[in-house]
């Protein structure tokens, strides 16, 4: 398997640390608002990162945060008199509501900064014993000069960088020996949450949080740190620096970056006001198709999301239900026999389309080969699957499909659920039959229900219904 690494800015063949098991870090978003479907993008393609790294088998402890102390959360309380604490609450639950939505799997850990304060004031008074970070009046900076590998992720000039943002130190800021320098804590203001430590009753800096809760969770080296491409410099920068000056170890062996979700091609994001909202896209779409519409482009290029991109991928979506809804009405009636020596023969061909999905995805995840491969299949299973083929044929068929779609994340088999007035609809019948004495065909209709998952109770007020 290669993965395409930011610092190398090659593909490399994958090696993990530990055989048979990955460590990934993906930093989450900051929690002020509900999430937008920008922020969606790394959660859908590093969950499908994840997905695929365990379909190879391997173990994924796979470690993404929210950072739950900001600025904008911050501003948000104000604006709402209440607590940094309620917001950050608040739209962590939106936020886990619409990763479900989008079938992304829950981390094996989802830290939070604020419950993480104790481990950063360590690696914050480690990094000032070995000279790596000092304290002005409170405010505690990172010594960029003294790593010698600042910039060996993001490629920047660093002497540029330097020039250029001389001229941009904001007040207060000029402390700092170096421009480059960046904060590790600060010292709180009024109205703003605060902890006590050595320097100051304060603040993290942003970037430290994701340096202590990798370690944390995952240990001084990882294989996998993803994000957006925007965390490259410089928070993804910043870590490094923090965790491999602390820890004297290469901090992780792959960086992965997403490319911009973009609207009319630029980028999407709250501050340009130019932005939906999952939960806006959901109340138009199955949150699957945003999914399938976020797998059809490669996870490093730009995707510039449009309603005519969301239409053909909830057509096509649907084209993937369709053939396996025909293929299980096709294992109703097709031939209750053992596999036939052809159809056993013809199962290489079945496994040949998987084997292309594989090479896909080995070749750094290039989800938008394995769709094309997945359509391959079905395309086979519309014209090459009858009913007089056997019932295990036809069902070996139509799992490979969903299988290999689970990969993705995207769920192909839709169970059919009875609507509210269907439902509705057939008590009423049920209620007609119990009163002309036609017992047989009222049970019928309970019995017919039952199957559906749905319960029914006979109660004073009348009949009521409930989903198993
Ligand atoms: P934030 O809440 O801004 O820190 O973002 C959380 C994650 O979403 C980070 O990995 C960002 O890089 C990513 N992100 C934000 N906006 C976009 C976008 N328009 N396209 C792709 N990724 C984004
Ligand atoms: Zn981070």
């Amino acid at each position: 398997m290669k993965v395409y690494n930011t610092q190398s800015k090659r593909k490399e063949e994958f090696v993990p640390l530990v055989p048979g098991k990955v460590s990934m870090y993906v930093c989450g978003p900051t929690v002020y608002n509900f999430i937008h479907i920008g922020n969606a993008r790394p959660m859908i393609v590093f969950d499908t990162v994840r997905r695929y790294m365990e379909h190879k088998g391997y173990e994924v402890n796979y470690v993404s945060n929210f950072t739950d102390v900001d600025d904008k959360i911050i501003a948000k309380a104000n604006e709402e008199g209440v607590t940094a604490q309620e917001i950050s609450e608040r739209y962590i639950a939106e936020c886990k509501k619409d990763m479900a939505d989008m079938n992304v799997k829950p981390a094996t850990t989802h830290p939070l900064a604020t419950q993480e304060i104790d481990g950063m004031i360590e690696m914050i008074s480690t990094l000032i014993e070995k000279g790596y970070a000092y304290n002005v009046n409170g405010t505690v900076y990172f010594r960029t000069r003294k790593f010698d590998e600042y910039g060996k992720l993001s490629h920047k000039n660093l002497e540029d960088l330097r020039s250029g943002n001389r001229s941009l130190l904001v007040t207060g800021e000029d402390q700092k020996e170096d421009p480059l320098d960046f904060v590790l804590w600060k010292p709180k203001k009024e109205g703003e949450p605060y902890w006590k430590s050595p320097w100051s009753d304060g603040r993290p800096g942003w970037h430290i949080e994701c340096s202590v809760m990798a370690k944390k969770y995952l240990g001084e080296e990882i294989d996998i740190h993803a994000g957006g491409e925007d965390l490259i410099f410089p928070h993804h920068e910043n870590e490094i620096a923090q965790s491999e000056c602390c820890n004297n170890k290469i901090f992780a062996k792959y960086w992965l970056h997403n490319g911009f979700l973009n609207i009319d091609n630029r980028k999407m994001s709250k501050s340009l006001g130019n932005f939906f909202t999952v939960r806006e896209i959901g109340e138009k779409y199955d949150l699957q198709v945003l999914r399938f519409f976020m797998l059809s482009a490669h996870y490093r290029s730009p995707l510039n999301f449009s309603a005519e991109l969301m239409e053909s991928s909830k057509n096509a979506l649907e084209r993937i239900r369709n053939a396996v809804s025909n293929l299980g009405y096709m294992t109703e009636r097709a031939v209750d026999k053992e596999m036939t020596p052809s159809e056993q023969a013809e199962m290489a061909n079945v496994k040949g389309f998987e084997a292309k999905f594989d090479e896909a995805m080995d070749d750094d995840f290039n989800t938008a080969d394995a769709v094309a491969a997945v359509f391959e299949l079905v395309k086979y299973a519309n014209s090459s699957v009858h009913t007089d083929n056997t019932k295990v044929f036809v069902n070996a068929v139509r799992d490979e499909i969903i299988r290999l779609c689970d990969i993705l994340g995207i769920i192909a088999e839709v169970k059919e659920e009875l609507l509210d007035e269907e439902i509705e609809k057939l008590i009423e019948e049920r209620q007609e039959a119990r009163k002309a004495k036609n017992f047989a065909r009222a049970d019928e209709i309970r019995q017919e229900l039952l199957e559906k998952g749905i319960t029914l109770l006979d109660t004073r007020e009348g009949v009521k219904w409930k989903r198993a």
